[in-house]
């Protein structure tokens, strides 16, 4: 069997202690080929450049800065550096857990979903801030070397989120609710003209339903969810094409 062919990517730019504890343990696994931000891209989800042009900056071998999101890296990972899709996409580790609606803004999950759009097994993982890295590279381990006896399902990725502390184990979790609070702060730079700081002071909350990712990572677990790309509601589906003619009523 040849080797696995693991792309390693993140959004908090290559730099990032998350993505070296990621790619040190993902090493034991195959070849791993880093292509990840030149800069901090946290929050900016499954965005694609394209109106610009993109660089690649190779900084050791197998190993490279973009100037792009971390979509681009996937892409141009796959497509102008791999030649073929990896076995394995890994996005993270990132500082700040993504729980909840978290999954929606996050750059290391929309890395993640690329992947999956382009064949391979992927997941995203993120810590709490201030998380010692050494204390979980056991579990990635032990993760990385159980999760490819669940078959792939296509457009399907997992959500890894670890606890701050020693990890009691593995929970499987659903996506939590996040609260928004009022973080949006009006303040005047030095010149009398208005800016703007979304995130203020007030870090989010969760609903910590039971069984939920929030739940798990607050009792002390590592929470794998699995996500999936298509968002359509089951529920009102199954209201079938009656609920259309809502709509329609009343149409020549
Ligand atoms: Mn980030």
């Amino acid at each position: 069997m040849p080797e696995r062919l693991i792309l390693l990517t993140n959004d908090d730019g290559l730099e990032s202690p998350g993505l070296a504890l990621l790619a040190s343990v993902a090493t034991s696994f195959g070849r791993v080929v880093v292509v990840a931000p030149d800069r901090n891209r946290s929050a900016v989800s499954s965005a694609l450049s394209l109106n610009g042009i993109l660089r690649l900056e190779a900084r050791a071998p197998d190993r490279h800065a973009c100037d792009g999101t971390p979509v681009d890296c996937v892409l141009l990972g796959v497509r102008a550096l791999l030649g073929r899709a990896p076995d394995w996409v890994l996005s993270g580790v990132n500082l700040g857990l993504n729980l909840g609606e978290d999954v929606f803004y996050s750059g290391t999950v929309g890395a993640a979903f690329e992947g999956c759009l382009q064949g391979a097994r992927s997941a995203a993982f993120a810590m709490p801030l201030g998380a010692d890295g050494d204390r979980l590279r056991p579990w990635l381990m032990r993760f990385l070397s159980r999760w490819e006896s669940i078959p792939l399902s296509p457009n399907r990725i997992w959500n890894v989120n670890f606890p701050a502390g020693e990890p009691l184990g593995f929970r499987l979790t659903r996506q939590d609710n996040r609260h928004y609070h009022d973080s949006v702060e009006r303040r005047m730079d030095p010149r009398g003209a208005p800016y703007y700081w979304i995130g203020g002071n007030a870090g989010p909350t969760y609903t910590l339903s039971p069984g939920s990712d929030a739940e798990a990572t607050t009792d002390g677990w590592i929470s794998l969810s699995p996500l999936r790309l298509d968002l359509t509601d089951p529920d009102l589906l199954a209201g079938g094409p009656g609920l259309a003619d809502i709509f329609n009523g009343g149409c020549p």
